[in-house]
């Protein structure tokens, strides 16, 4: 099986559907969660993936905007646009966040937002934020997103070594396991404004991450016209 793993889609429908093109022909979609937030359409990401079958896992921002989580914790400009997405999503949208699981197993993976111990708000940027996640892991693998930065967390006698892949990298899974994370399709932070996802294959072992190039200019006129806040807007062209 070929499946498209998507985290931190944020409401980029141009990024989201440049992602599915270049990942396509695929069997399955998995998403980690933060379907919603920052971006401007958000019921049409949730549109998407219902058409195309994705299965996944809430983030922080999905629970926000649907109530579910306090909005204290989060940053002025992430509130604001939580408050608009809350306020702008439709009935059906609001039921398929609703419906999402924290995390969620898979054919020997699983899913989280966040990460295993905390799966709505810990940030896995650190190898022993990794150790404490891999240490209660039930699977051989999980997949992670909410930093937007794609890693690899890998446990190999004890030592947990931290890679970063970049476009075309490709990591053969084996017996060690790891915490993989795709990367955000729409807000990257690592300094790539290109969408960000991964390619695995189930029956090769395989993880493939790819860069993908979408009409930011879009998204950024859509998030003008609602009124998103503009720093928001800015930081889409610099994947920061
Ligand atoms: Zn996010």
């Amino acid at each position: 099986m070929r499946i498209a793993v998507l985290s931190d889609i944020h409401g980029n429908l141009p990024a989201l559907d440049a992602v599915l093109e270049a990942l396509a022909p695929f069997d399955a979609v998995w998403q980690l969660g933060d379907v919603v937030g920052y971006g401007p359409q958000p019921d049409e990401v949730v549109a998407r993936l219902v058409d195309v079958g994705a299965t996944g896992v809430r983030g922080n921002h999905d629970a926000a905007a649907i109530g579910e989580l306090e909005t204290s914790a989060f940053n002025t400009d992430a509130r604001t646009a939580v408050l608009w997405t809350g306020t702008h999503i439709g009935a059906g949208t609001r039921r398929w966040l609703a419906a999402l699981p924290e995390t969620s197993s898979k054919d020997g993976f699983t899913l989280a937002h966040g990460s295993l111990r905390d799966p709505t708000w810990e940030y896995v940027l650190t190898t022993p934020a990794a150790r404490a996640s891999l240490a209660i892991l039930t699977t051989a693998h999980a997949f992670i997103g909410h930093t937007h930065v794609p890693l690899v967390f890998r446990e190999d006698d004890g030592l947990v070594e931290m890679l970063a892949p970049s476009d075309g990298s490709q990591l053969q899974l084996d017996g060690r396991r790891t915490l993989l994370n795709p990367g955000s399709v729409g807000q990257p932070r690592d300094g790539d404004p290109r969408a960000s996802a991964v390619l695995l294959d189930t029956g090769a072992g395989t993880v493939e991450w790819r860069r993908v190039p979408y009409d930011i200019a879009t998204t950024q006129a859509r998030m003008r016209a609602v009124g998103l806040p503009p720093r928001l807007v800015e930081r889409l062209e610099y994947g920061q």
